[in-house]
């Protein structure tokens, strides 16, 4: 589990801050779940059967005898949410959501215990449309950001008894070549041989290339509603490969599966991971209702921001990590200076302006060293000599122009006139 510096909580910022307006503008609404539900919810939710549930998971027994877990992801919490509070009831709900998730997993880049998820969650909406609009939100926001190279990948699972007929032709297949799968696979092959499609072993992954699809299986009504997806995107111009292996190991996920990867990121690949899942709902006791959403991993998108903002100093990317910079420097010496600039801070911070006050009492050379470093394009400079006069010395800085002269824009600024100096900051 990690820390969050400051230098890197700026960059998280600025890519929340991105999210969260792309968010308002489509219509989504956030919503806020806690970190601790009962262990149930994740079993019913997610599945005994899969990784997160089985060997993943945070979880303990609290002091009232409970078997509590630390939110694993957002969905089964949400989902949860919108049933004991009525929402349903109210009409289709566009969610969205944010925060740390936990799994118990091996920690490595783009992989963490304590990670952050940003997703979405449509509830009570059937229209491929719907699956359309919600690709295009990840989309979008993705680049908005000026993340590079994102591949956006989609399938289709088609329906329940879609699978079931695939299922026991994949087995049959599987069957014949049993002994050509890994020890993992090969215990799949009779709980959930779907899984086996999304095996990261590469002979696996070699052997699975000329297996029957899922896709050739589907139902023309499954067909046909994957078809208009595929139109809708390209309508959008957002560009999709098809993959065939991209699926889901439970029943309550149907029709579309996608996954945006980076090839930015090695092995952890996926940034953004998604699906329809039109049977949750019933699952965890409510009624029968479609759904669809994603989530997006915060540090993964950060690594494709960060390598974006290196390759192209100049980009979208680059902009949004950038440090801001101050507005103004006080340098301030002397003990009647020291209150002044205290002051004066105070009530240009008051006005709008971002004001970094040096606290150190250092001498002059050593505060203007930080004032260059704090990439601020002015310091006013107080000492009790300028207290004395009644005036303050602006002093244009090297961070912000180095090939401007500086002496020649120093000015003198009445102390008295705040007004002038922030109508001079604001230019
Ligand atoms: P993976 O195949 O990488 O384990 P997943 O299928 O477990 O991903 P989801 O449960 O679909 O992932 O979660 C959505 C996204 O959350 C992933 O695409 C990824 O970006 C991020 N994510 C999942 N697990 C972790 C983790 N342990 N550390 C960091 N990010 C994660
Ligand atoms: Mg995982």
């Amino acid at each position: 589990m990690l820390d969050l510096l400051p230098e890197q909580t700026r960059r998280w910022q600025a890519v929340e801050s991105v999210t969260r307006d792309h968010f308002h503008r489509a219509g989504l609404q956030e919503i806020r779940t806690p970190l601790l539900e009962l262990t149930e919810l994740f079993a019913r939710g997610i599945g005994e059967a899969t990784d997160v549930v089985g060997k993943e998971m945070y979880t303990f027994v609290d002091r009232g005898g409970r078997s509590c877990t630390l939110r694993p992801e957002g969905t089964a919490s949400v989902v949860r949410a919108a049933l004991q509070n009525g929402l349903l009831s109210q009409g289709p709900q566009r969610l969205w959501y944010s925060g740390p998730m936990f799994r118990y997993e091996r920690p490595q880049a783009g992989r963490q215990r304590q990670f952050h998820q940003v997703g979405v969650e449509f509830l009570g909406v059937s229209s491929p449309r719907s699956d359309a609009e919600v690709i295009a939100l990840a989309w979008a926001l993705l680049a908005d950001l000026g993340v590079q190279g994102l591949v956006l990948e989609i399938n289709s699972l088609g329906t329940v008894e879609d699978r079931k007929n695939y299922r026991g032709e994949l087995v049959k297949w599987l069957e014949a070549r049993s002994e050509k799968l890994d020890d993992d696979s090969r215990k799949r092959l009779y709980t959930n041989p779907l899984r086996i499609l999304d095996s990261k072993n590469p002979a696996t992954k070699a052997l699975l290339e000329d297996s029957p699809t899922l896709l050739e299986t589907l139902s023309e009504e499954s067909k046909a509603r994957f078809t208009e997806l595929q139109g809708d995107l390209k309508a959008l111009h957002i560009p999709f490969h098809l993959n065939p292996h991209l699926v889901r190991g439970l029943d309550y996920y149907c029709h579309t599966a996608f996954e945006i990867t980076s090839d930015q990121l090695g092995a952890q690949a996926t940034v953004c991971g998604g699906g329809r899942y039109d049977g949750l709902v019933e699952q965890l006791g409510g009624p029968s209702t479609p759904a669809i959403g994603w989530a997006l991993g915060m540090e993964r998108l950060i690594l494709v921001l960060e390598a974006a903002a290196s390759a192209d100093s100049s980009g979208q990317a680059a902009r949004l990590t950038a440090a801001t910079r101050p507005d103004l420097y006080l340098v301030n010496r002397g003990e009647r200076a020291e209150r002044a600039a205290l002051v004066i801070a105070h009530q240009l911070r008051a006005a709008g302006l971002v004001v970094e006050l040096d606290g150190s009492g250092a001498a002059f050379a050593k505060q203007f060293k930080r004032a260059d470093r704090s990439r601020a394009p002015w310091a006013l400079v107080i000492g009790d000599d300028e207290i004395e006069k009644g005036e303050g010395r602006l002093k244009r800085l090297k961070g912000a122009a180095p090939e401007a002269d500086q002496t020649s824009i120093d000015q003198l600024q009445p102390l008295d006139d705040l007004i002038g100096l922030v109508r001079l900051l604001r230019d």
